[in-house]
């Protein structure tokens, strides 16, 4: 039996202007998982930690990655996976992506790698379309490969991934309000007119870009979002309060990370985040409502080994 422990990260999706597109990952905040390779075949998941998630391999983002890894692989084999969650399932910071990214993952590494990165994005997709029943991969993507990444095309499949200017530092902040996944879809609009879609392909251009040239100005400048965030900022309270105070403490853009609650704001440095991370906090005391904040640098690696155990 070869077994490996590993953390899986955090990630917030959409980053403003780039919805089901583009996302980063985060280095402090993320899951360990334990998963080996076993002499008796099937998936069995033997131990969760921290959250309350069904056990049963199909109802389980993490058994039913590594079920479609394991169809295409063609190998009657057999994985444990324990899960030890420190994600809040349901936060908008990739709860679920972090199971299915980890575990895919680690079975892959198992294997001895037969699967690029880019090509385990496919099976990690298969666990967010049983979490959310759309096989996004905004999530999956950065865990996977680190740093940003974009999806260019859902179909065919086509992942690239993104240079990481080192100086950016993620501020998130999660208030522990249920927004269901279904209300966050359902107040999108599914047309966008021509001249919202103009400015948002632009943002996404000028981030992508500003990301490229390490231009901190330009990548402020396009963490907008013209098409979604007016609609889902309503159901998070104090959001427009939020996003002033982040700006005004100098952080280059902040928006709903992934389909909320939770926003972000990135920053050039982290006295900056850390500045941020205070006034937010200022704003949130005031709703009387639970929260959590973390302060992150971009991890431009993805899921981590922890230990290989022989
Ligand atoms: P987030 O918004 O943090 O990305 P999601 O809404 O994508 O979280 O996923 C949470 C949903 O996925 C919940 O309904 C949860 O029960 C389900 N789920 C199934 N397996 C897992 C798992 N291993 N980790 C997290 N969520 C899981």
């Amino acid at each position: 039996m070869k077994s490996i422990r590993i953390f899986t990260p955090a990630t917030v999706a959409n980053l403003s202007c780039g919805f089901d597109v583009l996302g980063c990952c985060l280095d402090t905040v993320g899951d360990e998982m334990l998963i080996s390779l076993t002499s008796e075949p099937g998936i069995r998941i033997t131990k969760i930690e921290g959250a309350d998630l069904p056990m049963e391999t199909d109802k389980n983002v993490a058994g039913v990655a590594v079920q479609a890894l394991l169809l295409d692989y063609k190998k009657d084999l057999g994985v444990t996976i324990e899960i030890y969650k420190k994600i809040k399932a349901g936060s908008g910071i990739g709860s679920s992506a972090a199971s299915s990214a980890g575990a895919v993952w680690a079975v892959n590494h198992l294997l001895g790698n037969p699967y690029t990165p880019q090509e385990l994005v496919k099976f990690a997709m298969e666990g967010e379309k049983l979490a959310s029943g759309n096989a996004h991969a905004d999530n999956v993507a950065p865990a996977l490969l680190g740093g940003f990444t974009l999806v260019r095309s859902y179909n065919p499949l086509d992942v690239i991934k993104l240079h990481s200017p080192k100086d950016l530092v993620m501020t998130v902040i999660h208030p522990q309000i249920e927004v269901k996944t279904s209300d966050s879809r359902s107040v999108i609009k599914h047309n966008v007119s021509l001249q919202q879609a103009i400015h948002q392909w632009g943002n996404v251009g000028g981030l992508v870009a500003g990301l490229f040239t390490e231009d901190y100005n330009l990548i402020g400048r396009s963490l907008e979002d013209v098409i979604i965030e007016p609609l889902r900022s309503i159901l998070i309270p104090e959001f427009k309060n939020v996003k002033n105070a982040a700006i005004e403490k100098g952080a280059l853009g902040c928006g709903i990370s992934g389909s909320g609650p939770s926003i972000f704001a990135l920053s050039k440095g982290l006295k900056i985040a850390t500045d941020v991370a205070e006034a937010i906090r200022v704003v949130y005391a005031k709703t009387g409502l639970e929260f959590d904040i973390h302060i992150s640098q971009i991890n431009s690696n993805g899921v981590k080994i922890i230990e290989e155990i022989q």
